[in-house]
């Protein structure tokens, strides 16, 4: 037997609450996601972190349908409605750091089936994973010393830093100590560069290099190692 839905008018099957299933999808959605999903991504090796876990992939493809899957299977379906699968995904946008992504879902409501979609922003954030941190910990270049302020404070504006001048690649890890916080650089103008434009910022005032010999490098060259040291008075 058929019934009209009161909203559309269509003659359906069955009604969930009042409506028909794409009413009450239309309306309410079907399963409670976040509109904008955020995962770390390691700019060394793809694999990304979800739920505390780092996950390898090889492409942001992967990395995004890997999110997506993991937001559908933890999303509260919307009552009355029992259980929902993620079916496929869309790209609204390339994927990239953040990309637009059109969830397909599948309900199931009192042994029927609701289909369902909903749009979310995925972010990923460059970072770095505790496997290639210690693979890379033992070469960088250069070293920041941040001093004179709060470790979090600092962490914040170096992120906002490395964000702006888009130099994730050249930053291998960033530890926060009691004093203040030390970035570690493939290059000592990455440092230069992130040290000069928290100084513009902070009104800190950088030291010269200094240099630690380290060994000989595979063609013969006298590996060093720097130290740059960043004061913020006040902070
Ligand atoms: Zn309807
Ligand atoms: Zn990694």
């Amino acid at each position: 037997m058929k019934t009209p839905c009161p909203r559309c008018g269509r003659q359906v099957d069955f009604l969930v609450g009042r409506v028909c299933s794409s009413c009450f999808a239309e309306t309410y959605g079907i399963a409670d996601i976040p509109s904008t999903a955020e995962a770390t991504i390691c700019r060394y090796c793809g694999s990304i972190r979800i739920g505390g876990r780092w996950i390898h992939v090889r492409s942001f493809d992967e990395a995004i349908e890997t999110l997506a899957a993991y937001l559908v299977k933890k999303a509260k379906p919307v009552e009355p409605i029992e259980k929902v699968v993620l079916v496929s995904i869309d790209y609204e946008t390339l994927p990239n750091w953040r990309t637009r992504v059109k969830l397909y879902l599948e309900g199931v409501y009192r042994g029927r089936s609701i289909q369902g979609y909903q749009s979310i922003t995925a972010r990923l954030r460059p970072s770095i994973c505790p496997l290639c941190k210690t693979k890379v910990s033992g070469e960088y270049d250069t070293v920041l010393q941040i001093r004179g302020a709060d470790s979090e404070y600092l962490e914040r504006l170096v992120e906002s830093v490395i964000r702006k001048l888009e130099i994730y690649e050249q930053v291998v890890d960033i530890i926060p100590g009691k004093n203040g916080l030390d970035v570690y650089f493939t290059n000592v103008g990455a440092a230069r560069k992130v040290a000069k434009e928290l100084a513009k910022i902070t009104g800190g005032k950088i030291t010269v290099p200094e240099y630690e010999y380290v060994g000989i490098n595979s063609s013969g060259k006298r590996r060093t190692r720097k130290t740059l040291v960043l004061r913020i008075s006040g902070g």
